[in-house]
C-alpha cells in the first residue's frame, strides 16, 4: 500500500517516513528534500527556491509537479511514501493524473494531526542530517543525537534548516491552513483519507500507521 502524508509543518512526516524506509521497505519521496538538494547544488533555480522556502511560501506547481512525476516514474512499482506532496488541491489533481498514467490505485492518505504548541516546540528543536536525511530533535530524549550535532548513523554534522525559525514556521503554518488543509476534503471525498491524531511521540504515530497497514 502506497502512502501519502499530509500534515502541518514539523508534524513528524519525515521521522515516520524514515522508520518506514528502514523497517518496512518503503521508498521515501520528500518534495522538501528534493528542493533542498536543488538549493545545495547552487543553481539559479536553487536560489529562487531558497527565497520562497525561507519566506514560508510554496514553490511553483510547475516545478514540483515535474519533479514528482519523474521520481514516481523512476520507482518502477516499488511501494512509496509521498511526503510534502500534494500541498494544494491543484497538485492533488495533477497527482491523480500521474497515478492514472502509472496505473497506481493502491494508496491511502494519512493526515497527522498535531496541536500548534507541539509543532512549535518541535520546529525549534529540529536538527537534520543533509547526508542521510535523518531527523533529530534536541528537545526530546527520544530523538536527541548521541553526540551533540553529529548524525548517529553517518557521522555528518547536523544542521538547523533555514526555514525552522519561529517566524518562518508561523508563515508555513498559515500557508498550510490556507493551501494544504483543503486537500484533506479532496481525499475524504475519494474515500482515501485516514486520520491519526498524534498525541505523544512520532514513534506512537508510526505504530498506528503499521496498525492501519495491517488492517488492509
Ligand atoms: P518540507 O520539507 O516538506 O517541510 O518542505 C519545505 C518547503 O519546501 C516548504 O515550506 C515549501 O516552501 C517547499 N515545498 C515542499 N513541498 C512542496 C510542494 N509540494 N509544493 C510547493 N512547495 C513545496
Amino acid at each position: 500500500m502506497n502512502l501519502i502524508f499530509i500534515a502541518p509543518p514539523s508534524a513528524g512526516k519525515g521521522t515516520i517516513s524514515f522508520k518506514l524506509v528502514e523497517n518496512n521497505g518503503y521508498q521515501h519521496l520528500s518534495t522538501g528534500d528534493l528542493l533542498r538538494e536543488e538549493i545545495k547544488s547552487g543553481t539559479d533555480l536553487g536560489n529562487d527556491i531558497k527565497h520562497l522556502m525561507d519566506d514560508g511560501e510554496l514553490v511553483s506547481d510547475s516545478i514540483i509537479n515535474e519533479l514528482v512525476k519523474h521520481k514516481l516514474e523512476s520507482l518502477h512499482g516499488s511501494k512509496f511514501i509521498l511526503d510534502g506532496f500534494p500541498r494544494n488541491v491543484e497538485q492533488a489533481a495533477v497527482l491523480n493524473d500521474i497515478f492514472t498514467s502509472l496505473n497506481i490505485d493502491n494508496y491511502i492518505v494519512i493526515y497527522l494531526g498535531v496541536d500548534f504548541d507541539t509543532l512549535l516546540d518541535r520546529v525549534t528543536g529540529r536538527k537534520v542530517c543533509l547526508n542521510c536525511k535523518k531527523i533529530y530533535n534536541i528537545h526530546s530524549d527520544e530523538f536527541k543525537p548521541k553526540v551533540d550535532n553529529v548524525c548517529d548513523d553517518c557521522g555528518t554534522e547536523l544542521i538547523t534548516r533555514d526555514d525552522d525559525t519561529v517566524e518562518t514556521f508561523t508563515k508555513r503554518y498559515n500557508t498550510y491552513l490556507k493551501s494544504t488543509e483543503p486537500v484533506l476534503e479532496y481525499y475524504k471525498n475519494k474515500d482515501k483519507l485516514v486520520i491519526i491524531e498524534v498525541e505523544k511521540s512520532s514513534h506512537e504515530a508510526y505504530e498506528k500507521v503499521l496498525e492501519i497497514l495491517g488492517e488492509m
